[in-house]
């Protein structure tokens, strides 16, 4: 019954998509473009939704020129080595992120992956799996699947690197854009355990996110993997740059 469920949402969503196509469309704006295969965003949005310019060597948020990391990284030691985002999280990025998220526009997970591919490779970082941010199984219930491992798998295929489940989500956490820093790591603090611990130990992993605001869960993801000797990586769409950092 369940395989007969999923080919007919299979089935639905082929349907779908032949009846609106979804690439021959600026992954961000929806503006038609001629070579989606090539660049799957128009130019316009090639201009506005990379992160650019001066950035924080760690969290990759962007700081004043001739500084090297951020203040929030200067107070707050990180336990991952470097944290990839190549876009920034407003505008259309944001509508687009959000449609992945909550849209069931899974399908814009290979463009995105293609993104920090890109992004990443340029730095030569040499890693041993990928893994993701968790998600408590209500939520991947609700939306019918994880964002974060849809890209982490899509990743993998990219990289050539097995895509491991290494954390689970045990409880539900609230929402935790209106928290600082503090209380999002106490939220986050006993969400969370580490799963494959066999395979992962000594390991160097790239940890696999949506959208980074403050970096609290992908540092308590990397906390609790580093139990287990583990290096960490890590990636996302997009950086939701603090506001802090932009004044200074
Ligand atoms: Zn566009
Ligand atoms: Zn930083």
């Amino acid at each position: 019954m369940n395989r007969f469920i999923k080919f007919c949402k299979k089935l639905g969503n082929k349907i779908l998509d032949l009846i609106f196509p979804t690439n021959t469309k600026c992954i961000f704006c929806k503006d038609e473009i001629i070579d989606f295969d090539k660049t799957p965003y128009c130019e316009k949005c090639a201009k506005e939704a990379f992160n650019k310019g001066t950035k924080c060597s760690i969290c990759d948020t962007q700081i004043k020129e001739g500084n090297v990391i951020c203040d929030h990284c200067k107070s707050h030691r990180r336990n991952f080595i470097k944290c990839y985002c190549p876009l920034n999280y407003q505008a259309d990025v944001r509508k687009s992120i959000l449609s992945f998220k909550d849209s069931n526009a899974k399908y814009l997970a290979k463009s995105y992956a293609k993104i920090i591919f890109d992004y990443i490779k340029g730095d030569n970082i040499t890693f041993d799996y990928i893994t993701y941010v968790p998600s408590h199984k209500k939520k991947v219930k609700r939306r019918g699947y994880n964002p974060s491992q849809v890209l982490a798998e899509e990743l993998s295929i990219l990289f050539n690197k097995p895509c491991i489940e290494s954390l689970l989500k045990i409880t539900e956490t609230q929402q935790q854009k209106n928290l600082s820093f503090d209380e999002r790591a106490k939220n986050l603090e006993n969400s969370m355990i580490v799963t494959n611990a066999k395979i992962i130990k000594g390991k160097t992993i790239l940890l696999v996110d949506d959208v980074v605001t403050t970096c609290a869960t992908i540092d308590q993801c990397a906390k609790l993997l580093s139990h287990f000797s583990c290096k960490i990586y890590a990636s996302a769409i997009a950086r939701n740059h603090l506001k802090a950092n932009k004044k200074k």
